[in-house]
Parts: C-alpha cells; sequence; structure tokens
C-alpha cells in the first residue's frame, strides 16, 4: 500500500522531531517538518500531503486554526490539531474549521496512530457522500423531466433546472415555499385546481399519478401541459422524509398523439375524415335518432363520373389533384355541420345532420352536381368530370350504417345507370330489386361448387365443305327453380362481381377434358347433317383436328397469374395448346391494353390461338388488328343478319374480311341462319361459319351420342 503523506507543523523543533520519528516508524511519510502558519500553508500547497498534524499554537505569525482554515479551503484534506491546552474559547473556534480530531500534548504513539487512521477514516467517508451527492445532482440536473422535493412537512427542498424552467420559479426562490403555490396544476376541461401531487403523495403515504389532461400554470400564467407521478421519500427507519415529485412537459407527447388520431381518422389525401371517421359520425346520427325518433338525416354517396378515364389517361398524380380539389367543392356545397368524408377511391359520403325532408336532399344533391360541372384546372388541363348521387333518407326504417351505406350505394349506381350527373333516391323499390340482386349474387356464386353450370357446343364450319373445323364452348347456369339461363343472363352479373374469372377457368377446363375425351374416341372428321354432328365419312384426314373455342372475359386480363393458370390446365387435361383458341373482345385492349399485349403474348407460347370476338360491335378501330397477336376475326353476327339485303352491311363485311386477309388472318362469320348467308360470305371469301344454319348449341352427351352412331 502506498504510504501516506504527512505533514507536520510544530514550532518546538523536538516535539516536532519526535514526532517525525515516531510517524516514520508507524509507517507514514513525513516529507517536512515546517513551524509557522505561513510556512505551513506553503509547504501544505507544494506537497499536497494526505493529512496535516497541525499545532494550534504557534509562536509568531499565523496560528494554526488559521492555517487550518485556508488549507482546507484549498486542499479537500483532513487537519488533526495537537494542542498542549484547550482553554473553550479555542476549541470553540478549532471547531469551526471542521478538524478531524484533536491530540493533546504529551501523547504516545497508539492514541497518534488511532487519531489519524480514524481521521483517514471519516475523510474517505465523507468524499464518498459527496461524491454520491454530486453524481445525484449531476442526475437530476441533466434528466430532461422536472424533478422537485418537499420535507416531510411539505415544504420545497429542491428543484432542478428543468423544474425552475417549467414553472419560472427558480430553486433559491422557491425553498421553503409550499409546492401548491410553485406548482400550480389545473384540470385543462374544468379548470378547477388540482391538490399538488407532493402533498397528496405525503398525505397519501403513497405514489400518486397526475391525471390526464392536466395544465402547469407558470409564474408568468403561461399554460404547459404536464404528465407524471410524485411519491413519498422513507428514511431507513421507514419514517417519512419527504416527497419527490417528476413533471413531464407532455406538449409533445399530446401533439402526436393528436397527429396519430388525426391520421387514423382522416384520409391523407384529401384531409377529410376517412371511411372510420363517417362510420362513426353515422353511428351518432343512428343512436340519436334511436333516442330521439323525430331527429333525422341524410346519407349521400357521390362518385365522380369518368374518373377512372381521367386517372388512366393523365396519370394517378392528376387524378390524385383532382380528388384534392374535388373536396373543398363538396364542402362549400354543404352546411358547416355536414360531414363530408372520402370513403375511398373517387367516392365521397356526405352526411346531413338534422335532415329530414326529401326536397332539401336533394337540393343539396343538385348543389355537389354543379358545383362538380365546373371545369378544374389541374396541370395545364381543363378538366370536366361529373358526379353521379345516391340519397338515402333516415327515415327508412331499417338499422344499422352498414345498411345505410348499401342503401345509398344502390340509388347510386341507380343514378349513374340513369346518366352521368344524375341523383336518386333510394326507396322500398330499389331495396327489393337490390336484395334480389344479391340473392343471384350469392346463387352464382355457389353456382361452381353447386354443379349447376353446363357447357354447350356449338360447331364452327369449314363453310366450303361444312366439315366441323372447331368448337365453340358456350356456358350455360342450370338453376334451380329458373331452368337453363343463357349466358346473357348472368355473364354481366358474375363480371360485376368478379366470379367470371372462375367460370371461365372453369369452362376452359371442361371443355378441354371434352375435346381430349372426343379425340380419343376416333378418328375422322365430323360433318354436319340435319343440325347434327355426325362422323364425316368422306373425310381424308387421318386424325380429327377439331379445335375448342372458349371464351374469355377481359377482366382475366387485370389479373397477371392468367397464363399460368391456362398452362396448369392445359397440362392437367393433356390437350395440346394449339388445339384451342380464346376468344377475346376489343374490350380487352381498350382496358388493360399494355398487359393484355404482354399476357397475349405469353399466351401465344402455350401455343394457343386467339380469336377476336364481336368483331364491328365495339371500338372497331383496326390499327390493334395487326398490334396483337390475333390469329382470327369473328365478324359479330349483327353484320351477317343484314347481309343479304343491307348493302352497306355487306360491304363492311367485305372490307372486313379483305383486310383480315391482307393481316394474314382468318375469318369466321357468326350468326348464320340462312342458306343465302352462307353463299354470300363464301363468295366473299370467308373460311369459316357458325350459326343456326349448321347447328345450335348442343349439350356434350348428345354430340358423344352421335359420334358413336
Ligand atoms: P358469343 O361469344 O358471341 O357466342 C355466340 C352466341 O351466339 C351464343 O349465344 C350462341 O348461342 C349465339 N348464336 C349462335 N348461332 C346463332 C345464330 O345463328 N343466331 C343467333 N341469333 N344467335 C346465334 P349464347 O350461348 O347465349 O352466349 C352469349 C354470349 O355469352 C356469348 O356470345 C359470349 O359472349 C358469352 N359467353 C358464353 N359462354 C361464355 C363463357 O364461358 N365465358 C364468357 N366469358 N362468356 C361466355
Ligand atoms: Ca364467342
Ligand atoms: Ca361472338
Amino acid at each position: 500500500m502506498e504510504r501516506k503523506v504527512i505533514l507536520v507543523v510544530e514550532d518546538e523543533v523536538v516535539i516536532a522531531m519526535d514526532l517525525q520519528a515516531t510517524l516514520i516508524e508507524l509507517g507514514y511519510e513525513v516529507p517536512a517538518i515546517v513551524t509557522s502558519g505561513e510556512a505551513a500553508i506553503a509547504a501544505a500547497l507544494d506537497l499536497g500531503p494526505d493529512l496535516v498534524l497541525m499545532d494550534i499554537c504557534l509562536s509568531d505569525g499565523v496560528d494554526g486554526i488559521a492555517a487550518a482554515a485556508q488549507i482546507t479551503q484549498a486542499l479537500d484534506i483532513p487537519v488533526i490539531y495537537l494542542t498542549a491546552y484547550a482553554d473553550d474559547d479555542t476549541l470553540a473556534r478549532a471547531s469551526l474549521t471542521t478538524p478531524f480530531g484533536y491530540i493533546l500534548k504529551p501523547f504516545e504513539a497508539r492514541e497518534l496512530r488511532a487519531n489519524i487512521e480514524i481521521a483517514f477514516y471519516k475523510h474517505r467517508f465523507e468524499q464518498t457522500l459527496k461524491e454520491n451527492r454530486q453524481w445525484l445532482l449531476a442526475v437530476l440536473n441533466s434528466i430532461s423531466e422536472g424533478v422537485a422535493a418537499s420535507d416531510a412537512s411539505g415544504l420545497i427542498k429542491f428543484m432542478n433546472p428543468v423544474a425552475e424552467a417549467m414553472t419560472g420559479w427558480a430553486q433559491a426562490e422557491a425553498i421553503g415555499r409550499s409546492p401548491a403555490e410553485v406548482f400550480q396544476l389545473v384540470d385543462e376541461v374544468t379548470r378547477t385546481l388540482i391538490e399538488n401531487p407532493l402533498l397528496r403523495s405525503l398525505r397519501e403515504h403513497n405514489t400518486v399519478y397526475l391525471p390526464d389532461n392536466v395544465l402547469l400554470l407558470t409564474r408568468a400564467g403561461y399554460e404547459t401541459p404536464v404528465a407524471d407521478s410524485a411519491a413519498p421519500i422513507y428514511n431507513n427507519r421507514g419514517q417519512t422524509e419527504g416527497a419527490v415529485m417528476v413533471l413531464r412537459d407532455s406538449t409533445n407527447q399530446r401533439r402526436m398523439e393528436a397527429q396519430l388520431e388525426h391520421n387514423a381518422l382522416h384520409d391523407t389525401l384529401t384531409q377529410l375524415p376517412n371511411r372510420a371517421l363517417f362510420l362513426d359520425r353515422l353511428q351518432q346520427a343512428v343512436d340519436r335518432q334511436a333516442r330521439s325518433p323525430e331527429f333525422g338525416f341524410v346519407v349521400m354517396l357521390v362518385d365522380l363520373d369518368r374518373f377512372k378515364v381521367i386517372n388512366d389517361t393523365l396519370g394517378h398524380l392528376v387524378g390524385d389533384q383532382l380528388l384534392v380539389e374535388v373536396a373543398p367543392r363538396l364542402k362549400a356545397s354543404l352546411r358547416s355541420v355536414d360531414t363530408v368524408a372520402r370513403l375511398g377511391g373517387d367516392e365521397f359520403a356526405i352526411l346531413l345532420d338534422g335532415v329530414t325532408d326529401v326536397t332539401t336532399a336533394c337540393y343539396s344533391a343538385e348543389r355537389i352536381i354543379n358545383e362538380l360541372k365546373k371545369p378544374f384546372a389541374i396541370n395545364g388541363h381543363d378538366l370536366f368530370i361529373s358526379a353521379s348521387v345516391g340519397i338515402v333518407l333516415s327515415s327508412i326504417p331499417y338499422g344499422g350504417t352498414v345498411d345505410l351505406l348499401r342503401d345509398a350505394d344502390i340509388a347510386m349506381y341507380q343514378a349513374k345507370r340513369q346518366g352521368q350527373g344524375s341523383y336518386r333516391v333510394f326507396n322500398a323499390d330499389m331495396h327489393h330489386q337490390a336484395q334480389v340482386l344479391m340473392r343471384r349474387e350469392q346463387a352464382l356464386t355457389q353456382a361452381i361448387a353447386h354443379n349447376q353450370l353446363r357447357v354447350h357446343y356449338q360447331p364452327i364450319v369449314w363453310l366450303d365443305t361444312q366439315a366441323v373445323a372447331s368448337l365453340e364452348a358456350l356456358v350455360r347456369w342450370q338453376k334451380p327453380g329458373e331452368g337453363l339461363l343463357s349466358p346473357d343472363q348472368f355473364i354481366p352479373l358474375a363480371e360485376d362481381i368478379g366470379v367470371i374469372t372462375h367460370i371461365d377457368q372453369w369452362v376452359l377446363r371442361q371443355a378441354c377434358q371434352q375435346l381430349q375425351t372426343w379425340q380419343q374416341m376416333g378418328t375422322g372428321g365430323w360433318g354436319m347433317a340435319d343440325g347434327g354432328i355426325v362422323r364425316d365419312a368422306h373425310s381424308t384426314e387421318p386424325s380429327p383436328t377439331i379445335a375448342i373455342n372458349v371464351n374469355l372475359s377481359s377482366n382475366h386480363f387485370a389479373k397477371n397469374n392468367l397464363v399460368k393458370i391456362f398452362a396448369g390446365i392445359l397440362q392437367d387435361t393433356g390437350l395440346e395448346g394449339h388445339y384451342l383458341k380464346l376468344e377475346i373482345t376489343e374490350s380487352v385492349f381498350i382496358e388493360n391494353a399494355k398487359e393484355a399485349a404482354a399476357m397475349l403474348a405469353e399466351l401465344k407460347r402455350l401455343n394457343v390461338q386467339i380469336c377476336l370476338d364481336d368483331f364491328g360491335t365495339g371500338y372497331s378501330s383496326l390499327s390493334y388488328l395487326h398490334q396483337f397477336p390475333i390469329d382470327m376475326v369473328k365478324i359479330d353476327r349483327s353484320f351477317i343478319k343484314g347481309i343479304a339485303t343491307d348493302t352497306e352491311k355487306l360491304e363492311i363485311v367485305r372490307a372486313i374480311i379483305n383486310l383480315c386477309h391482307t393481316l394474314g388472318m382468318a375469318v369466321t362469320a357468326e350468326g348464320i341462319e340462312t342458306p343465302r348467308q352462307r353463299d354470300i360470305l363464301l363468295e366473299l371469301g370467308c373460311e369459316y361459319g357458325q350459326g343456326y344454319l349448321f347447328a345450335q348449341p348442343l349439350d356434350g352427351a348428345t354430340i358423344t351420342q352421335a359420334l358413336q352412331r
């Protein structure tokens, strides 16, 4: 262990020498003996000893007590006084310098050693205490919370700088005051004073937390939202010594909470209330009506017409900007108490609180429609849109918010059907229609699972030989109680509710399987006789080359797993790709041109052929005929119908056939009902024909039987 260094201050040289010898013998180091107060101060500063042994009575100059005072002020070291006699005055004066001991002369080595060691121990102990205290203060000064402590009687004893800043009170001023005066806390809502947590924790002997929504009033009268707690402080005998309080400025937290709450309930694009908030307000209105039946309200759904077109042609940014600018126009058309919300996409919902008569509701709808008719100037474009509005009055006597929104939706769709820029008020009739529709939707959704779909096959023949070239698979719905429904009665609905893709896939699988079966039944081609299929005795074909045509809704092209699914079906059924012709309509190119082109190219890699159906009815833009990989074109039956009587139709058909041939595509004429129509088409060079003249769509079993004959 390092030896402790002791400075001896003693003006009697003999005693000093003796003392030095004793100390060295005891294991201390004594680098110097000094004889005057001044010398003592200089030597202490110079040597930095661990302890000073100080004679109180020094013969000249400063006495020991004064020298010790100066030394302890400069250096944090213990001093022990040596004295031969001690009058009360001297002792009193000495004790002011907080000495670590007195040794009366003469003394023994043992006594000396005990005193020195006790002084060292005491000094070390005090040092530790002091360090702890400093550490604690540093912590309290650096934390971001305000901390204040009181004594057991509830008077302030301590405040850290944050607490000072929060209250505007300096610690020095606050000490000894009541926390109720320095920390004035009020309830944000009731504005009543709240019992100070420090005092409450002292009273209750327990940790207490601030209630929500508490404001701290600063000395200057400002208000800060605060949170947190106070707790009693116990000494080691378990008695309450005081209390400590921690206060946190919750301004930021509140701001963040408010922002989060706002975000959860508002649409980020338009800043309007979102669906959640709208449903909440609607629920409140429903509840209020339940309590007071004379209260009423109106729900309106506003859907922008043509929004999708704008979005698709001018881009999402323009679309978004348009939605942003629609919001203030909606608001401007309504009272400030009404709620305008964006439910999603281009659909807005409105709640007119307290409106019970239909005239007011219609008037509001008209104002909205007129307001939205005015052009929007966005990105240098003058955009014209219109809106369809569905209105539902709360007087319709059924239930919840979901029903109301659904009814408004039904009315909105009716308005859309009526034409752009109109509104409809929901009525019970619509409800009935909607219910019928809903039941039908449900039934249709389950039609595949309940095995109610059928596939019929209509031959497509070579016009010259009338040999069967292909069979078009046409779906039917065997609906219990309603008989065999034709596709026109359910395909549009299936497209609306999105089950068409499942139906088409099911039909494709059936058709592929069926063709496989027929192919395995034998060789030779098929011919037509009396509206039925027969084995073609004259055929020179060694094996059947009959293909299958399957209709494909344009909805498929909005999904991207189409090709994978089709490849899977071909693989499962073992049908070779080149026997399959997929019939698509022009709408595919209009709705999803880019995706469609890519998917068609991929389909072609499966070796299937692409057939453009109903040609002439749609946009009939000839430009995409060569932009897309189309193998053949089917001329719509509306043209064939008039071909024998209407020269204009005839010329159109001629032009289409010529164009297709120029582009290397084969042509099928649909809906051939008379021999005359067939003959004209033959003359025009049309390759294939389909129609009641040759055969109706037949069910699979009928065809199988005919082939077995
Ligand atoms: P489409 O693709 O134009 O099918 C031809 C339709 O014309 C069939 O009606 C057929 O029965 C009818 N037809 C055939 N020859 C004649 C004729 O000489 N005169 C007249 N007036 N009509 C004739 P169907 O079976 O009622 O199908 C109607 C439409 O439903 C089809 O028109 C097609 O667009 C759609 N469709 C049928 N099956 C499916 C399917 O599985 N998936 C999809 N997506 N659509 C299908
Ligand atoms: Ca077709
Ligand atoms: Ca067709």
